[in-house]
C-alpha cells in the first residue's frame, strides 16, 4: 500500500513494528499533508536512520503529470500517469460567481475513482472501454495533492464525479475520504465532498450509515424505469423505486439535501411527462435538480434538446414544485454529471494523441 493510503493508525502500527515511537506518525503526516513535502530526505525532524528506512520501505511517488488542458481562469483538466502506466484525469474548476453566487470562492476538484468503468451508461465515454481497475485510496488522495500543487490555489470542494463509479470502489473511496477529512490529513469538511453515483443502492445505504456528512448526488437521467433503463443498465439491477427509497433513507439519516443530476437528451428523457415525474420524485425527497443539456459526442446517437425545450422542461419541473437549475454555461457543464465530464474533457484533447 502506498504512502498516501495510510491513515494515522496505519503509520503508528508500522512505526511500532519497526521499533520506532508512535509519535513519529504525527511528524510524518505533518510533512506529507501540512508542509506537502514528498521526499523523505527533506523531513528534517526525523532521525536520518529512520528517513533511510522509510525511503526504502515506502517510496513516495507523486502522480506523474502528462498533460494539462485549460488556463488559470478556466476549468483545467489534468492527465496523470499511475505507476502501472494507467492514465487518470482530474479536473479543477475555478470559483464561479455566475454558478455559485457573487461571494463564492469555491474551487472544486473533480476526482476519478476508477480506471474505466463497468457500468456502461450509454451517454458516457468512461464506460466505453470497460473497467480496468479500482484506484487505491492513495491514488484518490494524490489527485487532490497534485492538482492543488499544480493549480497553485487551495481547493475547498471535492466532487467524486470523474472517471469511474465511486461507490463501486467503496472501501478505497471511504478510506480516501477519511484521509481527506482528517485533521492530520487534508482537513477538508465532509460537507465539502460530494459523491456522485449512478445508483448503487446497497452502497448508498452503506454511505448513509457512515457518520460523515458527505453529500450525495444521483445521476438520475430518467424519471421512469423505462427511460432510465434505456441509457443506464444499472437501473435493471437497482430500479428507480429502490433507488428513491435508498435516497429517502439517506436524506432522513443525514438531514441534508441530495442532488439529482439529469442530462437532457432530445426525444429520450425531455418530455413534459418526464419533467412532471422528475419534479414529483424530487419534491418528495426535497432534492435539488441539476438539469444539464447533453453535449453531443461523435459516435454516440444522442443530441441535446433545443434551448426552448430545455427551458420548457425547467418550467415544468419548477411548476411541479421542485428546486431546479439549468446549466447554460458550457464551461461549467464539465462538473455537471458523472460521465459527461469525461466526454467533454476528452473532446478538448481531440488534437493530441490517444491516452493509451
Ligand atoms: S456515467 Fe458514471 S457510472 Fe455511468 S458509465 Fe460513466 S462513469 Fe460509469
Amino acid at each position: 500500500m502506498e504512502v498516501y493510503s495510510f491513515t494515522k493508525e496505519d503509520w503508528e502500527n508500522r512505526l511500532l513494528a519497526i521499533g520506532e515511537p508512535k509519535f513519529r506518525a504525527g511528524q510524518i503526516l505533518e510533512w506529507l499533508y501540512k508542509k506537502r513535502v514528498s521526499r523523505w530526505e527533506d523531513m528534517t525532524n526525523l532521525p536520518s536512520g529512520l528517513r533511510d528506512k522509510l525511503a526504502s520501505e515506502f517510496p513516495i511517488s507523486p502522480l506523474e503529470q502528462i498533460r494539462v488542458n485549460g488556463s488559470a481562469d478556466t476549468t483545467r483538466k489534468f492527465l496523470f500517469r499511475l505507476t502501472d502506466g494507467q492514465m487518470i484525469e482530474s479536473v479543477l474548476i475555478p470559483a464561479s460567481p455566475a454558478l455559485y453566487g457573487e461571494a463564492s470562492d469555491r474551487r472544486t476538484i473533480c476526482i476519478s475513482s476508477q480506471v474505466g468503468c463497468a457500468y456502461g451508461c450509454k451517454f458516457c465515454a468512461s464506460g466505453l472501454d470497460g473497467w480496468k481497475r479500482n484506484l487505491t485510496a492513495g491514488e484518490i488522495v494524490s489527485q487532490f495533492l497534485r492538482v492543488e500543487e499544480l493549480g497553485g490555489e487551495k481547493i475547498n470542494n471535492i466532487v467524486f464525479m470523474g472517471m469511474g463509479e465511486p461507490l463501486a470502489n467503496y472501501d478505497n473511496l471511504l478510506r480516501a475520504i477519511g484521509i481527506l477529512n482528517a485533521p492530520w490529513g487534508i482537513g477538508l469538511g465532509a460537507r465539502h465532498m460530494t459523491v456522485s453515483t449512478s445508483g448503487l443502492v446497497p452502497r448508498i445505504r452503506d454511505l448513509g450509515a457512515q457518520p460523515l456528512q458527505i453529500r450525495l448526488a444521483i445521476s438520475l437521467h430518467g424519471a421512469t424505469d423505462e427511460v432510465r433503463t434505456k441509457i443506464m443498465p444499472v437501473n435493471k439491477k437497482h430500479p428507480l423505486a429502490d433507488l428513491l427509497d435508498a435516497c429517502g433513507d439517506y436524506v432522513r439519516r443525514k438531514k441534508q439535501k441530495i442532488t439529482f443530476e439529469y442530462i437532457l437528451i432530445r426525444d429520450l428523457n425531455d418530455s413534459s411527462e418526464q419533467a412532471r415525474l422528475l419534479a414529483s420524485h424530487a419534491r418528495k425527497l426535497n432534492a435539488k435538480i441539476n438539469l444539464i443539456p447533453y453535449n453531443t459526442v461523435e459516435g454516440l446517437p444522442w443530441e441535446r434538446p433545443a434551448e426552448a425545450c430545455q427551458e420548457e422542461f425547467l418550467s415544468t419541473v419548477r411548476r411541479g414544485g421542485a428546486d431546479a437549475t439549468l446549466r447554460r454555461e458550457k464551461g461549467h457543464d464539465i462538473a455537471a454529471a458523472c460521465g459527461q465530464l469525461r466526454l467533454q474533457v476528452e473532446k478538448s484533447f481531440a488534437h493530441t494523441p490517444p491516452l493509451n
